[in-house]
């Protein structure tokens, strides 16, 4: 599979043709352009070159970092979640090829998620050695404390881990649209590893969408 493509179509505004590039996987070692885009959403979006008009394109792709060792796979559609389980599944039963054509490790993390902005929250999570299962905890007790300051009828919407040159933070959005950010302490990292560190990580080769959802059902079993 070629990883790199190109589509063409007609921007929305000017109706001139624009050529987009899109990628079917990302090396994050070997691409390290493509990555920085990703990081910065510019690789999900065309510009046009008549006009300026910037246009957000959405394509699946396997992201790949074989130094920190994990897989990250991004789809749009709830739909196509079990194929690439499926396909995760069979990687790591016998030792196979990615899409790039390198063996998947045995330990190997694989993770699907639903957007660019996630994916981008993974590398930056994979890439700060910590472990998305705990950060998706984590990300939990910062919206329960946010949730509690909201009024008329607001509601945290999306929470996100990032990092930037080492300064990690906790940012939260509402639905209509107030944004936070705390500093994501290590300390509370750390007491939320101890206490569901064991209890989380059993699912690592199990389950790969880890997100909000799966935090989420893990903390209710626990205390339920
Ligand atoms: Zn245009």
């Amino acid at each position: 599979m070629a990883m790199r493509s190109k589509v063409n179509f007609k921007c929305p505004k000017c109706r001139a043709d624009v050529e987009a590039e899109q990628w079917s996987a990302v090396n994050g070692e070997k691409n390290p352009q493509q990555k920085s885009k990703i990081m910065d959403g510019s690789l999900f979006t065309a510009k046009c070159s008549a006009c300026g008009k910037v246009t957000r394109i959405g394509f699946p792709m396997i992201y790949h970092d074989t130094e920190k060792n994990y897989m990250i796979w991004l789809v749009y559609e709830e739909s196509e979640i079990k194929h690439v389980v499926d396909y995760f599944k069979s990687s790591k039963t016998d030792p196979q090829k990615d899409e790039n054509g390198e063996s998947v490790d045995a330990n190997c993390r694989q993770r699907v998620v639903l957007s660019p902005d996630q994916l981008r929250e993974k590398i930056m999570i994979f890439d700060c050695d910590l472990d998305d299962k705990i950060i998706e905890i984590m990300k939990l007790h910062y919206a329960k404390q946010v949730q509690l300051t909201l009024k008329d009828g607001d509601e945290v919407a999306a929470v996100f881990f990032s990092n930037n040159n080492g300064d990690k933070k906790i940012e939260i959005f509402t639905k209509n649209g107030k944004a936070w950010s705390a500093p994501a302490l290590m300390d509370i990292y750390n007491k939320i590893e101890n206490q569901y560190g064991g209890r989380a990580s059993y699912a690592e080769d199990r389950v790969f969408l880890i997100d909000d959802d799966w935090a989420a059902a893990l903390v209710i079993s626990l205390v339920g």
